[in-house]
C-alpha cells in the first residue's frame, strides 16, 4: 500500500509500479545495508562538511538506508521525507535553512532524530530516469545556498550509485560475466592438467612471461608492462592462464608459480634498467592469485625478491582482483596496507565485475583502477555501458587514482576513452601481450613511443 499523505493519481500510481519494479530487478532492497557505498557517502561528507549523509531508496513506505555516514540509521518512515520531496520536485532540493521552511511553503522535517539546520537531496536515478532513492547530506548549522558546481558534484555522487545499480542489475541477470572469470576452459579436456602435469612443467621450465605494454594514451608512450604467464607445452603449444591457472590454484602449486613469475618479472625489470637507465620509471605489473595473497609473509616476500635483483619497489606493480581479495577480507586491508608502505603500486584487475568495487576502494589503498575490458568492449555500443565507464573514471579522479583501460580493440573506444579523460590503457590496438625479447625491442622505439593506432587521432578530434 502507498503511503504517501494523500490521492494519488492513476498516474502517479503507474509511476510507482515502474520504480518497485526496478528496485526489485537490482535486488538493492533486500540487500544486507550496503558498504559498496561508503565510498560515495564519505566523500560528500568530506566535500560539504557535512554532519550526515545519507543514502537511501524507498520501497512503498519506507526509505531503507544503504549507506550513511554520521548518524547510524537503517530505515525512515517515507511519509514527508526529503525522498518525498525530490520526488514531488522531480529533481534536487535545497534547503540552507530548515527553520524558514514554513516560509517558503515546504512542510516540516521528518528527520527530527537529526534536527538538521540545512540539507541538500539529489535523485538516483534508474537508467529510465525513475527516482529509486535519495543522496541527502545534513548539517546541524544553516549554510549559505549550494553553488551550482557543488550541487553538479553531489549530483555525480548520485549518478555514481546509479551506475552501481546498474552494474547490479545486469549481474542479476547475468548478461555481465566478467571475460576473465578463470574458469578452465572448455577446450581443456576433463582432468587436464593434473597437479603432477603442472610440477613437471615448473622443474622443466615450460612458464614462461609474456609482457603487455600499458601506454598514456595521448602520447602512446609506453608507461608500463603487465606480465602475463604463458605455458609454453611441448605438444599442446602456447597454453593460456585461463586453462591451468585454477587447476594451479586448486592445487596449491600457485604459489611456487607465482612465486616464479614475480621473481621472474623483477629480473626482467632488472634487464631492462641495466640496458637502459631511463627504464626506471616503468612499472611491470604482476597478477597475484587469492592463495598467493592470503598467504602468509606475501610482503617481506616481494621485499627480498626486489633486494635481490636490485629492483626499486615503485618499480614494481601487483594486480589484484575483487575475488582474489574476498576470502581473506579481514587480513586484506592490513597485508595491502604493508605493501603501499612498501612501495610496490597496487592495481584493482577487472574494476566493476565484482558486486562491492566500491567498497574496495573506500577500504584499500589501491593506486590504480584498471576498467574490465567487458566494459570497454561494450561502450561503444550504448548509452548505458558507456555511463558505466565514465563514472569510473570520475570515481577514480575523485579518490585520486589513476585509471587504466584494458582491452582496448578499436580506434572507436580508444577515441571515446580519450574524451572521457581517461589517461592510460592497454590492448590489442596497442599490442598483444609480447614474449620479452620483442617487448625490449618495443622498449627500444625513441621516448618509448609505440606507434599511434592509425586514424584514431583523427576520431579524437
Ligand atoms: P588480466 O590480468 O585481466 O589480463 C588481461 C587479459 O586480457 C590477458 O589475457 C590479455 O592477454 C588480455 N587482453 C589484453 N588486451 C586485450 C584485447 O585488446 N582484447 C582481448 N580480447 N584481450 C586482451 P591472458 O593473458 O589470457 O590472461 C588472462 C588472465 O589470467 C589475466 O587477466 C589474469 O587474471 C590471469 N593471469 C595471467 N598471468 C597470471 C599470473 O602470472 N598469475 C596469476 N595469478 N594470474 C595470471
Ligand atoms: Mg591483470
Ligand atoms: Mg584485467
Amino acid at each position: 500500500m502507498l503511503q504517501m499523505g494523500s490521492a494519488i493519481t492513476l498516474c502517479e500510481f503507474q509511476r510507482e509500479e515502474r520504480r518497485l519494479a526496478t528496485l526489485e530487478a537490482t535486488g538493492i532492497l533486500d540487500s544486507e545495508p550496503e558498504p559498496a557505498f561508503d565510498a560515495i557517502t564519505r566523500l560528500a561528507a568530506q566535500y560539504f562538511r557535512a554532519d550526515t549523509v545519507l543514502l537511501g531508496f524507498a520501497d512503498e513506505s519506507r526509505i531503507w538506508i544503504k549507506s550513511y555516514w554520521g548518524e547510524a540509521v537503517r530505515e525512515l518512515p517515507r511519509i514527508d521525507s526529503t525522498f518525498e520531496m525530490v520526488l514531488a520536485e522531480d529533481g534536487p532540493v535545497v534547503v540552507p535553512d530548515v527553520s524558514r521552511c514554513a516560509e517558503t511553503g515546504r512542510r516540516a522535517l521528518p528527520l527530527r532524530r537529526l534536527c538538521p539546520a540545512s540539507f541538500a537531496s539529489v535523485p538516483v536515478r534508474s537508467r529510465e530516469g525513475e527516482i529509486l532513492g535519495v543522496l541527502s547530506v545534513f548539517a546541524c548549522q544553516p549554510r549559505r545556498a549550494m553553488a551550482l558546481d557543488e550541487l553538479r558534484m553531489l549530483e555525480s555522487l548520485a549518478e555514481m550509485v546509479s551506475a552501481q545499480l546498474e552494474l547490479r542489475r545486469i549481474k542479476r541477470n547475468c548478461q555481465c560475466a566478467s571475460v576473465h572469470a578463470l574458469k578452465p576452459a572448455k577446450c581443456a579436456e576433463a582432468g587436464w592438467p593434473t597437479s603432477d602435469d603442472l610440477l613437471r612443467a615448473l622443474e622443466q621450465r615450460q612458464f614462461v612471461l609474456y609482457y603487455q605494454p600499458e601506454v598514456e594514451l595521448v602520447t602512446h608512450r609506453i608507461v608500463g608492462v603487465e606480465a602475463l604467464i604463458r605455458w609454453e607445452h611441448p605438444e599442446r603449444g602456447l597454453v593460456c592462464p585461463a586453462d591451468f591457472i585454477p587447476f594451479a590454484e586448486e592445487s596449491g602449486l600457485i604459489l611456487p608459480l607465482g612465486d616464479w613469475g614475480l621473481a621472474e618479472a623483477c629480473n626482467q625489470i632488472q634487464s631492462w634498467c641495466s640496458e637502459d637507465p631511463g627504464h626506471s620509471s616503468l612499472r611491470v605489473c604482476v597478477n597475484l592469485s587469492a592463495r598467493q595473497f592470503a598467504r602468509e609473509g606475501l610482503t617481506d616476500h616481494v621485499e627480498a625478491l626486489l633486494q635481490r635483483a636490485g629492483v626499486a619497489s615503485r618499480q614494481l606493480g601487483l594486480e589484484m582482483t575483487e575475488s582474489s581479495l574476498m576470502p581473506s577480507n579481514h587480513i586484506a586491508v592490513e597485508v595491502l596496507g604493508d605493501l603501499h608502505r612498501l612501495g610496490v603500486s597496487l592495481l584493482m584487475d577487472d574494476f566493476g565485475t565484482g558486486y562491492s568495487s566500491l567498497n574496495y576502494l573506500h577500504s584499500f589503498p589501491f593506486d590504480v583502477l584498471k576498467i574490465d575490458r567487458s566494459f570497454v568492449s561494450r561502450m561503444t555500443q550504448g548509452e548505458q555501458p558507456l555511463q558505466i565507464v565514465r563514472t569510473i573514471i570520475e570515481l577514480a579522479r575523485a579518490l585520486g587514482m589513476d585509471v587504466v583501460a584494458e582491452g582496448i580493440e578499436t580506434r572507436e573506444q580508444y577515441a571515446l576513452l580519450r574524451k572521457l579523460g581517461c589517461r592510460y590503457g592497454q590492448g590489442f590496438l596497442f599490442s598483444p601481450p609480447l614474449p620479452a625479447q620483442r617487448m625490449t625491442e618495443c622498449l627500444r622505439l625513441p621516448g618509448r613511443v609505440l606507434p599511434g593506432p592509425e586514424g584514431a587521432e583523427a576520431l579524437c578530434n
